[in-house]
């Protein structure tokens, strides 16, 4: 799985970087294959060819587009298994669930703007006015590892539909997919520049990139402090920036709840992807009176999520994707023992019969201070931590007292009440009683969570520009 080319004005290139990056599957810890470290040469390269093809994209029709989407859908359909089987190698997630959501997913997302582009309406009359939505222009797609199709697709899928021309620049920690997409749309044929693939590190090629005064909008998903930092470059030229950053999202099971279904919600919330989710359930608000009770389910319902390879039928959990990310997890994990909290499952280390592969023992903390570092800091491994609350008021409270707002839940059995507490969470997205993923419901956050929405109508319009022409 050597790559030493890059997809930049419709031709696979070697770069002007000619560094490498190892790209390591984190279950065996051996480098699966290596990638061309890009510099700012190859920026200006990717970014020179995009803002060439601009002027013809933007003008394509909507069934030009179409059309060209389709093909794009249709190439990674047939692509799937692999698209499923790379993603697994490079970030650990269990086949089963890769195909469906690491591969299924963003083929879906393409599909998804094939049928809402034609619906959309690209111009309207106000008053004396015809309000036009035009393109934004070249914009620069900047991702992160975790679902790195599904973030890479939720950007791309809308910017082309837009009429956007693109440059992306994928995690460095899980590329290969990018490549599958880059092959994907070379053979839908799409015009040379409308799409261009550059890879290698953030500072190194994603900044150039960001500065690059051709670029009208950047749109990025990864953490906060990245984000921050994008932020600061992009302001210097008042550049349309988009952001999709970190999260701490908060459960509140009710004192009515059904406590057996909630907590294995709370789970599947908490714990997919090995808990690297930026939308992880990670804090389980329980009433005072119920922690007993809700510590006991959590610890069985841990029990049941079985830590394995990822090639293997059984494994729910898979390794974290890199040593760093273990280390990081680790450390919390000490921390939170250091401060003398219940551990309810896990600890430190890795589980047993698993000392290769950076594989971590899915942890639950009891009794957390809202306050702590547990409770406040992403930690994106599957660590869960419960902290107790008196009433509804105070459970709103802690939910909120948070940096972040991407999502969260309310459990409740009166769906009326569980609303309620959901409109008074600040955050982008709130499930009642483990609502299922709506992939053209707007995705996003409040506070340091980003100021972005991505999919459906919400997505397609960060991409578009809006003119008003007085008639
Ligand atoms: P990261 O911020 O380290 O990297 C994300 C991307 O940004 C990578 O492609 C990286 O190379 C690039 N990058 C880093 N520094 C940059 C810079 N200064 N200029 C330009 N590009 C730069 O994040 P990560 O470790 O890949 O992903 C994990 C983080 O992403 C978590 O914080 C998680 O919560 C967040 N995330 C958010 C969402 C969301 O939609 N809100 C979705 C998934 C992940």
């Amino acid at each position: 799985m050597n790559r030493d080319t890059v997809f930049i004005d419709g031709q696979w290139v070697k770069p002007h970087g000619q560094a490498k990056i190892d790209v390591v599957n984190p279950a065996t810890e051996q480098v699966l294959g290596t990638i061309p470290a890009c510099d700012a040469e190859d920026a200006e390269a990717a970014v020179s060819a995009a803002r060439r093809a601009f002027d013809g994209w933007s003008a394509t029709t909507v069934e030009e587009r179409v059309d060209y989407l389709n093909k794009i859908f249709e190439g990674l359909k047939d692509r799937a298994d692999e698209i499923a089987q790379t993603i697994t190698d490079e970030v650990g997630m269990p086949l089963k669930l890769s195909a469906m959501i690491q591969a299924g997913s963003p083929i879906g997302q393409f599909k998804g703007m094939t049928k809402l582009l034609p619906t959309f309406e690209f111009e309207k009359k106000v008053g004396n006015s015809l309000v036009v939505r035009e393109a934004m222009g070249v914009a620069v797609c900047i991702t992160p590892w975790n679902y790195p199709l599904h973030q890479i697709a939720a950007k791309v899928a809308p910017a082309l539909a837009a009429g956007c021309t693109v440059v992306l620049k994928p995690s460095e920690v899980a590329p290969m997919n990018a490549f599958i997409l880059a092959e994907v749309i070379e053979a839908a044929g799409l015009p040379k520049g409308v799409f261009n693939l550059v890879t290698g590190y953030g500072q190194e090629v994603g900044e150039p990139l960001v500065k690059h005064p051709e670029v009208d909008m950047i749109s990025f998903t990864g953490s906060t402090a990245a984000g921050r930092r994008i932020s600061e470059l992009a302001a210097q030229q008042i550049k349309r920036v988009s952001l999709e950053l970190g999260g701490k999202s908060a459960a509140i099971l009710l004192d009515d709840a059904d406590m057996v279904k909630a907590v294995k919600g709370v789970f599947n919330a908490c714990y997919i992807n090995s808990g690297q989710t930026c939308t992880a359930h990670t804090r389980l608000l329980v009433p005072k009176s119920r922690y007993d009770e809700v510590k006991e389910i959590a610890a069985k319902v841990a029990d049941g999520w079985t830590v394995a390879n990822p090639n293997e039928e059984t494994a729910r959990l898979g390794p974290l994707v890199s040593k760093a990310q273990w280390d990081r997890v680790q450390s919390y994990i000490k921390k939170g023992i250091e401060a003398g909290l219940d551990v309810v499952a896990g600890g430190e280390g890795k589980p047993e019969g698993l000392e290769t592969g950076y594989y971590v023992k899915s942890t639950i903390f009891g009794k957390v201070d809202p306050k702590s570092e547990i409770a406040q800091e992403e930690i994106f491994g599957p660590v869960l931590a419960i902290i107790t609350y008196k009433d509804e008021d105070e459970a709103v409270a802690i939910a909120n007292d948070s940096i972040y707002g991407l999502s969260g839940g309310v459990w409740s059995a009166d769906e009326e009440r569980a609303l309620k507490v959901a409109r008074r969470i600040r955050t982008g997205m709130v499930d009642v009683n483990g609502g299922a993923f709506n992939p053209i419901a707007p995705f996003g956050g409040y506070k340091q969570s980003g100021n972005g929405r991505e999919f459906g109508l919400y997505g397609l319009e960060e991409f578009l520009e809006t003119k008003s022409i007085q008639m």
